[in-house]
């Protein structure tokens, strides 16, 4: 190569073969390349123990061992020079180190290369040793490789990471892919040792309301104390998980002993008579409604199980807030019709399979239009009828009711601007709105934006509420109510006489108007009793200056007789049933 390397005719003697000068300059040449060689080395040897890995390689022909590197952090001894054939410092040699050695011993593998994780147990040491051995033609070992790397950290977080796989970060609780994963083994082995497995769902009552109350981090601090509690609940055959913010699982397997649902029922019902401290040493009580299902009598399969339990807590959060149910399969029919129901509603909501159906209220003593009722129609996709006295329960409980709310809303309020442009209507159009609606913060402003973009006067609508709206925060409904009034909406009580029905909290509600409902009706004409009460509940009604309007007035003589007691409206099948927008709108042409 350095003849190549030669200028064109340097120092060449006069036969042509190389001469003095020629020599001297290989030399020259030789040494520059073995400088630049000795650099590189250099700079490599720096970068090997930059990286913090350490190399060894080995030489059989040669027998030339190298190290690279510092072997001292990963191995917590240095490295000194083998005396023996096997390339391994002294303490890899040793027993406890056995990985390494088979690490070592790569040439053993096929393919000659290996990796290999040791734990170096000394300093707490994870350490992958990467090896690669090169042999000859003939099978003989040449050369030996390895590098090991320090992958502690790795291994730490990677432990982290499958402790969070398995276990709630804020409870220490087993979470609900790792719960479901247990049960299921446990379900397993009650199938082989043809035992029960019971499993009980508890959830915390109003856990939201409390949480918005005290804050996201004392809300934190309860539930790790409520963790604390379930964690305790653990035995050799009691396993314990978290399933959402506030739900928690138990398992038993095998139920005997003192490991019954009974006694986990009592060990909590006990815990729950005294408060919950936390560090502001505010006290908070708790209630849990619990859901009971066991396997094999609700299901074969832990998954379904569990979701059986948890339908148990449905069922019970309906009537037995704070209680205790166990699966049975009455239970469990209705539940499945009612979900079907709501599953077809879901696809309703999306589809739009809605109409809003309006009823005619008229003028007891004009006989004039008052205005409607606007009534939610749902046509399922055979083109049957629903009634909204089924659904709209069920829309409540899946929040559905939002969404629909908001078409009917938008709607109503639509049909109301078409028919004052249409037929100078200026009656007012009647809505039902959920209680859930009502809860929702910007259920105002939302309503307000709609009046707006429509260009409707808000004296044209009225909100029609019942009294169930009161149950839950009931000032914060009156401060609705009242801003509802003051932007111009008139606000109807429905239903009255069905609730609480007392006359004498009628005088602090803001409302316009009042709705007798139905049942008065029915028999305000064969029982004289009714009679009396409809007539005190219309006079006294009158006093307080509220508008009244008689529902379900069927026939002649109701009517005759609501007329008599000076009832202001009248709204019911004698006079007009609720009809599609285009039957109201031939009315409102011959109104
Ligand atoms: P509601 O608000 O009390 O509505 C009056 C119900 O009585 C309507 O039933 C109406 O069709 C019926 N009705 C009116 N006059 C007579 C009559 O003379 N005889 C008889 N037998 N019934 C009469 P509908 O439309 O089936 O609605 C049932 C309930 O569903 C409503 O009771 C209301 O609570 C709810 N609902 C209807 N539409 C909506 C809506 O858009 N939103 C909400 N949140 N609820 C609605
Ligand atoms: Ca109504
Ligand atoms: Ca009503």
């Amino acid at each position: 190569m350095q003849q190549n390397n030669l200028p064109e005719g340097a120092g060449r003697d006069r036969d042509g073969g190389p001469g003095l000068t020629a020599l001297r300059y290989q030399a020259d040449l030789l040494q520059t390349l073995n400088e630049k060689l000795t650099d590189s080395m250099d700079i490599f040897s720096k970068f090997f123990e930059m990286s913090g890995n350490a190399y060894a390689y080995y030489n059989f022909k040669t027998d030339y061992f190298e190290a690279i590197g510092d072997f001292e952090p990963l191995f917590g001894t240095s490295v000194t020079k083998p005396s023996d054939v096997e390339l391994l410092p002294e303490y890899v040699r040793e027993e406890e180190y056995r990985e390494a050695m088979e690490l070592l011993r790569v040439e053993d593998q096929p393919g000659g290369e290996c990796v290999r994780e040791i734990r170096i147990r000394e300093n707490r040491k994870w350490i992958e040793g990467h090896a690669l051995a090169l042999f000859d033609d003939n099978g003989e070992l040449l050369e030996k490789y390895v590098c090991f790397r320090d992958i502690t950290r790795f291994k730490i977080q990677n432990d982290e990471l499958s402790y969070l796989a398995c276990y709630d970060g804020l409870t220490g609780l087993l979470n609900r892919n790792f719960f479901i994963q247990k049960l299921n083994t446990l379900v397993q082995k009650a199938s082989e040792e043809r035992v029960n497995v019971s499993v009980a769902m508890i959830d915390i009552d109003s856990f939201k309301r409390i949480n918005d109350s005290i804050g996201l981090i004392l809300g934190d601090e309860l539930l790790q104390m409520v963790g604390q509690f379930f964690l305790s609940l653990n035995t050799e055959r009691t396993i314990v998980g978290r399933f959402g913010t506030d739900v928690f699982v138990a398992a038993i397997y095998d139920p005997g002993g003192s490991d019954t649902v009974e006694n986990l029922l009592s060990t909590i019902r006990l815990r729950l008579s005294k408060p919950f401290i936390l560090s502001n040493k505010d006290e908070i009580f708790l209630t849990m409604t619990v859901g009971v299902a066991s396997y094999p009598e609700a299901s074969g399969s832990g998954f379904d199980v569990l979701q059986k339990a948890e339908i148990c807590i449905y069922a019970a959060k309906d009537t037995d807030k704070g209680g205790v149910r166990y699966f049975d399969d009455q239970m469990m029919r209705q539940f499945v019709s009612n979900f079907a129901l709501e599953k077809r509603l879901q696809d309703a909501i999306v589809s739009k399979h809605f109409m809003l159906y309006y009823q005619p209220q008229y003028n007891t003593r004009t006989g004039k239009l008052r205005g409607c009722e606007a009534l939610i129609r749902w046509r399922d996709e055979e083109g049957r009828f629903i009634s909204p006295s089924d659904f709209i329960p069920i829309a409540e409980k899946s929040g559905g009711i939002i969404s629909i709310g908001k078409w009917v809303i938008r709607n109503a309020i639509n049909s109301c601007r078409k028919w004052k442009r249409l037929y100078g209507f200026d009656g007012i159009v009647s809505i039902n709105i959920s209680a859930i609606q009502m809860k929702k913060d910007n259920f105002i402003d939302e309503l307000l934006e709609e009046l707006r973009t429509e260009k409707v006067d808000p004296e044209n609508l009225e909100i029609e509420i019942t009294e169930s709206v009161f149950i839950e925060n009931f000032d914060d409904v009156i401060e609705k109510m009242r801003s509802l009034r003051q932007f111009g909406l008139r606000v109807s009580l429905d239903d009255f006489g069905t609730g609480f029905s007392s006359l004498s909290y009628l005088k602090n509600l803001p409302i316009n108007t009042l709705k007798i409902d139905k049942s008065f009706i029915d028999t305000v004409i064969s029982d004289d009793t009714t009679g009396i009460i409809t007539e005190s509940i219309v006079n006294m009604v009158k006093r307080l200056g509220l508008e009244t309007i008689a529902e379900g007035v069927e026939d002649e003589r109701q009517m005759e007789f609501l007329k008599k007691i000076d009832c202001d409206n009248i709204q019911g099948f004698l006079l007009g049933k609720p009809m599609p927008q285009e039957d109201f709108e031939k009315l409102l042409m011959k109104d």
